[in-house]
């Protein structure tokens, strides 16, 4: 906990002196480009915050902070369990899109009724099937 608090310090601390460094930007840079290079720097920052945060907490269990691994990975579980269940969903969308029954080829036929004996015949069909009248 101490660790974390104390990367989170050290995070906010790069910030603040990296938003400096970059307020130096604008003397020399151009407005657009001093903007970008914020933003751009905003993103590392956030992702060197995560890395930060996450070695603390490895500190944190290294330093026998935390003395029981089980203990950890129950206070993990339900982010565990969420992402399996992400993947769950993933795979029975696959699973689903393998089992829709795929168009036959007599429902892309369209059916015409014969004149004469009122049998479904084949749209492409010269003859009946049922009376071997001629389809119109
Ligand atoms: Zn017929």
């Amino acid at each position: 906990m101490t660790l974390i608090a104390i990367g989170l310090i050290s995070f906010l601390s790069t910030f603040i002196s990296a938003a400096m460094n970059f307020g130096e930007f604008d003397e020399f840079e151009s407005r657009g480009r001093s903007m970008a290079m914020r933003a751009f720097g905003g993103m590392i920052l956030m992702i060197v915050g995560v890395v930060v945060s996450n070695l603390g907490r490895m500190g944190a269990a290294g330093a026998g902070l935390i003395p029981d691994p089980q203990r950890q990975r129950q206070d993990l579980e339900p982010w565990t369990r969420s992402a399996g269940g992400m993947l769950n969903d993933a795979l029975s969308e696959v699973d689903a899109l393998k089992h829709r029954p795929a168009p036959t080829a007599s429902a892309a036929t369209v059916k015409v009724r014969c004149p004469q004996c009122k049998a479904l015949n084949d749209e492409h069909d010269k003859f009946c099937g049922q009376c071997g009248g001629p389809i119109a």
